[in-house]
C-alpha cells in the first residue's frame, strides 16, 4: 500500500494502541485507488491529517462510592475531525477503555458519520469506569463528576456525545442534568440518546440494531434474497443486539442466539425479545438469567463461541474483535451468507479476509451500524427545530438513510474496481466526503 511509510510513522507515534493501529490500517489499505485517481489529496497530505485527531482530552474523574470511599477514574474525549460538522460520537463506560480504544472508535466514527451524509464530524469518548454492580446513585455521582470536567468542551455546535457500551438512557439523563446545571442552558442538542419526554428522538434506542439488519437486508437483496425464513445468530445482549434481534424477527427471520461476556444462549424456539429486554434493560441481569427464565427451549453455554451456531446471517453486536479468523471459518462452514456488523470493528482483519474470500457479503460497522449515529443526527435536527417526529417518521428516515449508505458503498466499490467489497466502498466513500471538505477548508 502507498501509505506504508505513514502507517509505520503512526505505529511509532502511537505506541501501545493495537486497536487504533488496526482501525487505521484497515482504512489505509483501501485508499490506494482514490489516492491514485486524485493526486491533489496526497499533495495536501489529507490522509496524514485525518489520522491525527484535532484534539485529545484526558481528565481525572473523582467520585465517592456508596461506602463513602473515594474512587478515581480516567475520562477521555477525542475530538477527531470536524470538517463535516460538530464532533459526534458516543461515550463508552467500560473497564477496557483507554486512549487507544477511544482513538480507534473516534477514527471509525469520522468515516461512519461522513457516510450518513448528515453533517456530523467524528469524535468519541468514555471512561474506564465499570457500571456493572454499581448502584444508580453511584452511576449518577460518576456521571456528574465526568460532566463537570467534560462540559467545557461540549456544545450543540461543537461536540455532541451520545451513548455507547455502558452508556444508555440512564447515563445520558444524568449527564444532561449536570450539563444543564453547570451551564444554565437548556441546550437539547448537546447530547443525543435523551428520553423522548425531554428532547430525545423516538426510535433512537432501536436505530443501531434496526439499521444493521436493514443493511443486511440490502446486501441480501442485491443477491436476490431477503431475510424471510433465514436463521440469524446475534452476539451481545445490549441495546444494539436487542434491537437487531427485534428487527430481524420483524422481517421474518429466526434469531437463535444472544451472548454476554460470560457465555451465550441458544434458543431453539427463537429469542424472546420481550423477555431479553426485561432481563437486560429492567433487571440489568445476564443472558444466563434469560435462559433460566425462558425454560426448556433455551440453554446457556458458558464456554465456546456463539459463532459455533450455524446460521445464514451473522450479526456481531457485542464488541471489537469478537469474531476472529477461526470463528469466521466456522461460520463459513456453517453456510453463512451475510455478516453485518452492529458493533464497532467486531471482526478481526483475518476474520474479514476469511469471510470475503468465501464470498460472504460483509457489511463493515462503519456502514452497517451507522443507523445509530444517523438517528442521533435526526435527534439534533428535531432539537434545532424544536419539534418531535413520530416513531414512523424517524424509522422511515432511518430506512432511507441505510439504503443510501448501502448504495453509496456498493457503487463506490464498483467504481474503484472492487464490486461487492463493502469495506473498500465504505472507506473510500467516507474518506472522499471528509477529504473534499478538508481540501476546501484549507490547511487547518
Ligand atoms: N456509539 C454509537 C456509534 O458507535 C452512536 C454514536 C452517536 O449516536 O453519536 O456510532
Amino acid at each position: 500500500m502507498r501509505n506504508e511509510p505513514l502507517y509505520d510513522e503512526i505505529l511509532r507515534r502511537n505506541p501501545g494502541e493495537p486497536e487504533f493501529h488496526q482501525a487505521v490500517r484497515e482504512v489505509l489499505e483501501t485508499l490506494d485507488p482514490i489516492l491514485q485517481a486524485r493526486p491533489e489529496l496526497a499533495e495536501a497530505r489529507v490522509v496524514e491529517r485525518i489520522c491525527e485527531p484535532e484534539r485529545q482530552i484526558i481528565f481525572r474523574v473523582p467520585w465517592v462510592d456508596d461506602a463513602g470511599r473515594v474512587q478515581v477514574n480516567r475520562g477521555f474525549r477525542v475530538e477527531y475531525n470536524s470538517a463535516l460538522g460538530p464532533y459526534k460520537g458516543g461515550l463508552r463506560f467500560h473497564p477496557s477503555v483507554n486512549l487507544g480504544i477511544v482513538k480507534f472508535l473516534g477514527f471509525e466514527q469520522i468515516f461512519k458519520n461522513a457516510l450518513t451524509g448528515l453533517g456530523i464530524g467524528g469524535g468519541k469518548g468514555g471512561s474506564d469506569f465499570d457500571p456493572h454492580g454499581r448502584s444508580d446513585a453511584e452511576v449518577m455521582r460518576f456521571c456528574q463528576s465526568f460532566m463537570t470536567e467534560l462540559h467545557r468542551h461540549l456544545g450543540e455546535h461543537t461536540d455532541v456525545p451520545a451513548g455507547d457500551i455502558g452508556v444508555g438512557g440512564r447515563e445520558i439523563g444524568y449527564l444532561f442534568g449536570q450539563y444543564r446545571r453547570i451551564t444554565n442552558r437548556w441546550e437539547a442538542g448537546v447530547l443525543t440518546g435523551k428520553a423522548p419526554g425531554w428532547g430525545g428522538s423516538l426510535a433512537r434506542p432501536e436505530a443501531t440494531g434496526y439499521g444493521a439488519v436493514l443493511f443486511a437486508a440490502e446486501m441480501l437483496r442485491v443477491r436476490g434474497e431477503d431475510l424471510d425464513g433465514q436463521q440469524v445468530v446475534v452476539s451481545g445482549s445490549g441495546n444494539v443486539a436487542i434491537y437487531a434481534a427485534e428487527k430481524a424477527l420483524a422481517l421474518g427471520a429466526n434469531v437463535l442466539t444472544c451472548s454476554d461476556s460470560s457465555g451465550y444462549v441458544v434458543d431453539d424456539k427463537g429469542i424472546d425479545v420481550a423477555l431479553l429486554k426485561q432481563v437486560k434493560e429492567v433487571e440489568r441481569g445476564r443472558v444466563a438469567d434469560y435462559a433460566e427464565r425462558r425454560g426448556s427451549s433455551a440453554r446457556f453455554v458458558a464456554d465456546g463461541s456463539v459463532w459455533d451456531v450455524p446460521a445464514d446471517v451473522a450479526l456481531p453486536c457485542a464488541t471489537q474483535n469478537e469474531l476472529d479468523e477461526a470463528a469466521a471459518a466456522v461460520l463459513v462452514r456453517g453456510g453463512v451468507k451475510a455478516v453485518s456488523e452492529g458493533a464497532n470493528m467486531p471482526t478481526t482483519p483475518e476474520g474479514v479476509r476469511v469471510l470475503t474470500e468465501a464470498g460472504v457479503a460483509f457489511g463493515p460497522g462503519k456502514a452497517a451500524n451507522a443507523g445509530g449515529v444517523a438517528t442521533s443526527a435526526l435527534e439534533m435536527r428535531q432539537n434545532a427545530a424544536r419539534t418531535v417526529w413520530t416513531f414512523a417518521e424517524v424509522e422511515e428516515a432511518l430506512t432511507d438513510i441505510m439504503r443510501d449508505i448501502h448504495t453509496t458503498c456498493h457503487e463506490t466499490a464498483e467504481r474503484y474496481g472492487a464490486p461487492g467489497d463493502y469495506v473498500r466502498g465504505a472507506n473510500i466513500a467516507g474518506f472522499e466526503r471528509v477529504a473534499d471538505a478538508m481540501l476546501a477548508q484549507g490547511l487547518i
